[in-house]
């Protein structure tokens, strides 16, 4: 989900770039698919049983970089985060969602 991510022909003309981005795609629940092969340091399960991206307290997932935002599995990334695309519309949902929550004061953590 961060930049690196994508290829030249995902970038649509938005103006949107994820190095201008505090990765709050990477705070998503991420539901992991049969075929992802993740370091198994990194699973959890959900509530319902479902193998999902370990989050840490902060609510990142727990395989992005904290200083350089840059998912450290980008190889091996799942495929719902081989599938997001920047500037696309659940890009630019959670972006604004993110701005309201900061705008509003809400802690991060709690996001
Ligand atoms: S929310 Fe969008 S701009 Fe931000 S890191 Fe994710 S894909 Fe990139
Ligand atoms: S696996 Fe990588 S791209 Fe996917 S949510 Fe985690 S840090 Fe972001």
């Amino acid at each position: 989900m961060t930049w690196f991510a994508l290829t030249p022909h995902d970038t649509p003309a938005t103006g949107i770039d994820c190095r201008d981005c505090e990765a709050v795609c990477c705070r998503l629940t991420v539901v992991l698919m049969p075929d992802d092969h993740v370091p198994p340091r990194y699973v959890a399960r959900d509530d319902s049983g479902l193998e999902v991206m370990a989050r840490g307290e902060d609510g990142w997932c727990k395989a992005l970089d904290r200083n350089t935002l840059r998912c450290t599995i980008y190889e091996q990334r799942p495929s719902i985060c081989r599938d997001f695309t920047m500037g696309g519309p659940y890009c630019r949902d959670e972006r604004a969602a993110w701005h309201r929550r900061s705008a509003a004061g809400i802690p991060i953590a709690l996001c």
